[in-house]
């Protein structure tokens, strides 16, 4: 029996085992609430909190007080679109612009916030993925108030041009971008991608605890963004609720970091999959890779593919020891699972029935790469032997 090989770092990544070590350290002897700074035990925790607040602003080079910690980039994304909905009325701006390759949880509440009367445009992708900042600069009305373009799809990998996209957009337009996959996975920080006003970052992708999260807002528009969560009121006035001390101390210490190790960490991505697609190709003469092909635009921990005439489902079946996403879990349908973003991208449902996201990181090693393409190119050999008897 071998152990089965995990390559879904882009569902969830491990623990790293520095960022358990602070959670451990915090969760055994500081169980103070941050909001109780009236005695030494609420003052420790708070201390947590400060300095993971300083560390997650690093990372993205914001300002220290820019971040607001979440329960996750669900969460951040929600209090970015909805929190921003009555300014925008007040302003007259009732249109908003956002991908068609966005995530649910900016999807989702896309189409709650048209249900309360805003127009949304979904901007379709090219075939790589890849929305430029004409394509959102055509979108623009003169009533749109608010665009959403995310840092890097976490289904097929390819980066968004952001800085390009923000050169386009017309002053006073306030522009949110959803990190959550973008962090840890390329150089994501406010200067190199355009100043957005809002960002969402998630810690469970960057090797750090599930539950937890951020939006970077910029201050001056801190204003016009209302609170999700109503109650005894923390991190500024922006979120009700005890914040979970021993998560921002996790986030923070794995925000620090892939502030610290980001460019070993994608030189060691870039070469695990060069060797996976090499090994992949070599057997697979009809392998089809989604997504950007310049090393540029595109991650180099996520590889998304497809055989034609192979479902994603078949794949799946055949591969229970290997951890792998058939588009995204959220996309599960009764007829397959068809990823929403390969549909985007191709205009069809067969190419988005057939792929399948493989991403790996911090952990993976050269002979679980190995090991896996030997897996996937057995398991396409054998259903096509199959079909071909059929
Ligand atoms: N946005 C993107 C691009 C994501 O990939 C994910 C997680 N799959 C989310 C948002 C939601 O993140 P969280 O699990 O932290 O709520």
């Amino acid at each position: 029996m071998t152990d089965p090989i995990y390559m879904d770092y882009g569902a969830s990544t491990p623990l790293d085992p520095r960022v358990h070590a602070v959670m451990d350290d915090c969760m055994r002897n500081d169980f103070g609430n941050a909001g109780a700074r009236v005695h030494s035990f609420g003052m420790k925790a708070a201390a947590h909190i400060d300095l993971a607040r300083e560390q997650v602003a690093d990372c993205i080079a914001a300002p220290k007080d820019s971040i607001v910690f979440t329960s996750g980039a669900t969460e951040s994304n929600n209090m970015a679109l909805f929190g921003v909905l009555d300014y925008l009325r007040s302003i007259g701006k009732t249109h908003i612009v956002t991908t068609a390759v966005e995530h649910k949880s900016v999807l989702g509440p896309m189409a709650e916030i048209e249900k309360r009367g805003f127009i949304v445009t979904y901007v379709q992708p090219k075939p790589c993925g890849m929305i430029e900042g004409d394509m959102i600069a055509a979108a623009i009305t003169p009533q749109t108030g608010f665009v959403s373009v995310q840092g890097l799809n976490n289904e097929v990998g390819t980066i968004q041009p952001l800085a390009e996209i923000r050169a386009v957009l017309p002053a006073g337009i306030i522009f949110h971008s959803d990190a959550a996959q973008a962090v840890g996975k390329m150089n994501f920080t406010l200067d190199q991608c355009g100043h957005p006003d809002l960002v969402t970052l998630s810690s469970h992708k960057i090797y750090g605890p599930k539950g937890m999260g951020a939006l970077y807002i910029a201050p001056h528009i801190r204003a016009h963004i209302k609170p999700l969560l109503l109650g005894s009121m923390y991190e500024g006035g922006m979120r009700a609720g005890t914040v979970a001390t021993e998560l921002c101390a996790g986030f923070g210490q794995a925000a620090e970091l892939v502030h610290i190790e980001l460019a070993d960490d994608l030189t060691k991505m870039e070469a695990l999959r060069t060797l996976f697609l090499k090994k992949l190709k070599g057997a697979l003469p009809d392998l089809v890779i989604n997504g950007h092909s310049d090393a540029a635009w595109r991650a180099a921990n996520i590889l998304n593919i497809r055989v034609p005439g192979i479902a994603n489902e078949d794949l799946l079946a055949a591969l229970p020891d290997l951890a792998f996403s058939p588009s995204s879990a959220c996309n599960a349908t009764s007829t397959g699972h068809i990823s929403h973003v390969i549909r985007a991208m191709t205009g069809a449902d067969q190419p988005a029935r057939e792929s399948i996201r493989l991403s790996f990181g911090r952990f993976t090693t050269e002979m679980e790469i190995v090991r896996a393409a030997d897996m996937i190119i057995n398991a396409v050999q054998t259903i096509q032997k199959m079909q071909g008897a059929a």
